[in-house]
């Protein structure tokens, strides 16, 4: 790690050891290194249909993908009291694989493994073959399609800590879509803030506060190792 990025993630490890309440904010970006593509990296979905080629295919079936070390290090501050609130854009379950406890997240496109009440917003497991919600309501996907909208508990959960929290931390995602990305915009308002961790650019980079560019394997375990020592912590 080259000095100007190993001054960053100490500060990044400062700003998580002085905040109240720490807000994460994931998209596609952090399970690349789980070996899912994402949207605008070099490999990307969108990043490959603009040179004209086809998504790249996944070797590995979805319930064998696993967390990786940003997953972990999100679930370590979970550990460490220094996550309030999880907000992710991606749907491949690995945040609650990982361990973050289901009332900490809001999984703003839905989940894979998961169905959703279409009265009630109650999620149900796949795999616990539920066919019809206590309410009486029918069971979907609970996965969000294009133009469809947003489970609104996860929506107005994700906006109240955006608008409570002290720190924003964005990991992985470009923030293009809306409303997600009108998330750290809250954020900032109230005073938060802001940490980018994303290869690609975004619209919010200028008013970051700190800002990465490297892969997030490289700087978000390693915040939260810094971060361990800062309170008198020892491995
Ligand atoms: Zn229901």
């Amino acid at each position: 790690m080259g000095r100007p990025t190993e001054i960053k993630v100490r500060n990044l490890a400062q700003c998580l050891y002085e905040s109240r309440y720490p807000v994460v904010f994931t998209g596609a970006g952090i399970s690349t290194e789980s070996g899912l593509p994402d949207f605008r990296g070099p490999d990307g979905v969108w990043t490959r249909r603009d040179k004209g080629l086809p998504p790249r295919s996944i070797s590995t079936p979805w319930d064998e993908v696993e967390p990786n070390s940003g997953h972990y290090a999100i679930l370590e501050l979970q550990k460490l009291g220094k996550l309030k609130f999880l907000i992710s854009q991606n749907v491949d379950n690995l945040h609650l694989k990982s361990g973050i406890r289901p009332e900490l997240l809001a999984e703003l496109h839905g989940n894979m493994t998961k169905q959703r009440c279409t009265r009630c917003e109650q999620t149900y497991d796949f795999s616990a073959g539920v066919l019809e919600c206590e309410c009486g309501g029918s069971l979907v996907s609970s996965v969000v399609d294009f133009g469809q909208s947003l489970p609104q508990k996860d929506l107005s959960l994700a906006f109240e800590h955006s608008r409570n929290c002290d720190l924003f931390i964005v990991v992985g995602s470009s923030l293009v879509v809306t409303p997600a990305a009108d998330m750290p915009r809250e954020a900032l308002v109230a005073g938060a803030k802001l940490v980018i961790i994303n290869q690609g650019e975004t619209p919010f980079d200028k008013h970051a506060d700190l800002r990465f560019y490297e892969n997030i394997g490289e700087v978000l375990p390693v915040a939260v190792k810094r971060l361990k020592h800062l309170m008198g912590l020892f491995e």
